[in-house]
């Protein structure tokens, strides 16, 4: 083991500052955070999840940007590329502290193969989504999403519940992990299947999952009991999809909901193909990458028939963010997207009202504090019995990792009122330290990604990549604490482009001016966005809101 190796950072907690200010405070916090061993997937490698997704480039890039925000004025801003350092400016105070661009290629050579070829020489770094933006809070950040999923698809197909039925997946990664819990609060049993043992046993520990076993047999006794009972249970199977699935298949065994978060958007880190233990695909990624893309691929395409033959027999099938189909369509499996992306499916009218994942931390450290946002929710949103019981079901069931930290899906309008809200309890001391808030990049207004968010908006202009732009541009005109652009996000290179924001409620009237503008362009952009692709729904809204749309959204 390298020096390197052993390092272990954690953000620190409390009131002392490191830095010069709350704000750059905040950037150093939410750094650590990203890597603390019980918020990153594999932290003495720099990456925090979703494949190779990383928070900096390397421990020197990484060392470089803690001394910078250390001695970072209030009225500079750092510039970030691919995760290194490379510059810092006289900006000013209502500019945003960092601004950053990850894995950002022309689009021409916007691949795996010239992105993988530039990371080798230590030029590139994979971002992701929140890892390399620094707004990762762990599983639960993806968690009310997948849990809103999984509750749309009880009100379509199921009469409101997932009692009784029984959900097939894979994949309990940083971002998967989140699938076991999801369908357990909507009441259903799930079987999850992960080749690596160690992902589900952290996901058993931090209370996602609820059971994990090696054999197929003890797996299936246990979900036709759960589903006969109509108990929720979550069960972690360690075995490779690809060929589970078909297992599952050949025995006849009836499944209800199938869909899949294996890191299939990377082909060469994320997936392992059918044949090789981890052990073995690690040292075959190594020898020969080539042929371990290809392996996988085949794999993948192998996946994606055992999914499309689900579909057959009856089953809700989706795809899940991960551009599985694409590959295999790559691979010559041409009907690989007769089943829909979940945005289409299950998310899109939401993204019309400028919904999507709002996200806070408390940079005290102290849980108290997210309790008392808890109740803040109650308070500003007693009326929303949906997400009162979110809150309630977070409460008692999620285990925080890293900062304490809470996320939940707010609209135009309702994101502003709780960020305001939470800046005057910092302010009034009620809260014991500022609290950063932020989002995924899986939002309205702030991705271009064909196969997922973007997935057949109603105008064509799926592949538009203007908004997310736009989302960045506006979000640092109004002043958010630290911007990032990124690229292949989710699905992969060449697949996406979107931007991230951050925002720090440190109690001031500074903040208050900020928060008020950042929350409202934020948001604004998935209404405008939407409106402009012609949806009825985000025109509505526009117009309820009194969102400045020049054309009318026409
Ligand atoms: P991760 O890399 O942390 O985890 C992936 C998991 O898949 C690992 O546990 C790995 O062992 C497992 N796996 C790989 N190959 C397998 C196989 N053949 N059979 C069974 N298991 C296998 O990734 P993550 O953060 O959990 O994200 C998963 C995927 O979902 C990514 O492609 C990501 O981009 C996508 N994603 C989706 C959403 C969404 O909202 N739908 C959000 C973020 C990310």
């Amino acid at each position: 083991m390298t020096e390197t190796k052993k390092r272990v950072v954690r953000a620190n907690r409390g009131l002392e500052l490191q830095c010069k200010g709350w704000e750059q405070e905040a950037v150093l916090r939410m750094l650590c955070n990203n890597l603390d061993p019980e918020v990153a997937e594999k932290p003495e490698d720099l990456i925090v999840y979703g494949g190779i997704g990383k928070a900096a480039r390397n421990w020197e890039s990484f060392d470089t940007i803690v001394q910078q925000l250390k001695t970072l004025e209030a009225d500079e801003t750092l510039l970030i590329q691919s995760g290194k350092p490379v510059g810092r400016f006289r900006t000013h105070e209502h500019a945003p502290r960092v601004l950053l661009s990850n894995s950002v290629l022309v689009p021409k050579w916007a691949n795996w193969e010239h992105f993988n070829h530039l990371e080798k020489q230590g030029l590139m770094m994979y971002g992701q989504m929140t890892a390399g933006s620094w707004i990762y809070i762990g599983t639960q950040g993806i968690l009310q999403g997948t849990y809103e999923t999984f509750a749309a698809i009880a009100k379509k197909h199921f009469n409101n519940t997932l009692r009784g039925t029984v959900t097939l997946t894979a994949g309990l990664g940083g971002m998967g992990g989140a699938q076991p819990l999801a369908v357990t609060m909507n009441d259903g049993v799930v079987l999850t299947v992960d080749v690596d043992a160690e992902r589900i046993q952290k996901r058993i520990e931090t209370r996602y999952c609820d059971r994990m076993t090696h054999s197929l047999d003890e797996a299936l006794e246990w979900v036709l009991a759960a589903k006969k009972d109509g108990t929720p249970l979550s069960i972690g199977l360690v075995g490779n999809a690809a060929e589970v699935h078909h297992e599952i298949l050949a025995r006849g065994v009836e499944i209800d909901i199938v869909t899949d978060q294996t890191s299939a958007h990377d082909p060469l880190n994320g997936y392992v193909p059918v044949g090789y233990s981890l052990d073995q695909s690690n040292e075959l990624r190594k020898e020969n990458p080539e042929l371990y893309v290809q392996l996988a691929n085949q794999s993948m395409k192998k996946h994606v028939e055992a999914m499309l033959e689900f579909q057959q027999r009856g089953s809700i099938v989706f795809d899940y963010g991960n551009n599985i189909r694409q590959v295999a369509k790559d691979e010559g499996l041409e009907n690989a997207f007769d089943f829909p992306g979940f945005v289409p499916a299950y998310i899109r009218p939401l993204f019309c009202e400028g919904k999507g994942p709002f996200r806070w931390v408390a940079l005290s450290g102290d849980p108290e504090d997210i309790y008392r946002t808890d109740r803040l929710i109650k308070e500003l949103f007693p009326e929303n019995e949906a997400l009162c019981r979110w809150i309630d079901m977070a409460q008692e069931r999620v285990a925080f990792q890293g900062l304490p930290s809470r996320i939940c899906w707010l609209g135009y309008g309702e994101r502003v009122k709780m960020g305001l809200a939470m800046n005057e309890l910092v302010r009034t001391g009620e809260l014991k330290a500022p609290i950063v808030i932020g989002r995924d990049h899986l939002d309205c207004g702030s991705v271009a990604s064909p196969n997922r968010e973007t997935e057949a908006m109603l105008d064509g202009s799926d592949a538009v990549g203007d908004w997310a732009i736009l989302n960045a541009l506006v979000n640092t005109s109004a002043g958010a604490s630290w911007v990032s652009v990124h690229h292949g996000g989710g699905v992969g290179m060449g697949y996406s482009l979107h931007a991230g924001m951050v925002v720090v409620a440190d109690g001031t009237d500074r903040a208050r001016d900020r928060l008020e503008r950042v929350l409202n362009t934020d948001p604004g952009m998935g209404v405008i966005r939407h409106a402009d692709a012609g949806y009825e729904l985000a025109k509505e809204v526009a117009k309820e809101k009194n969102i400045v749309i020049p054309m009318d959204g026409g």
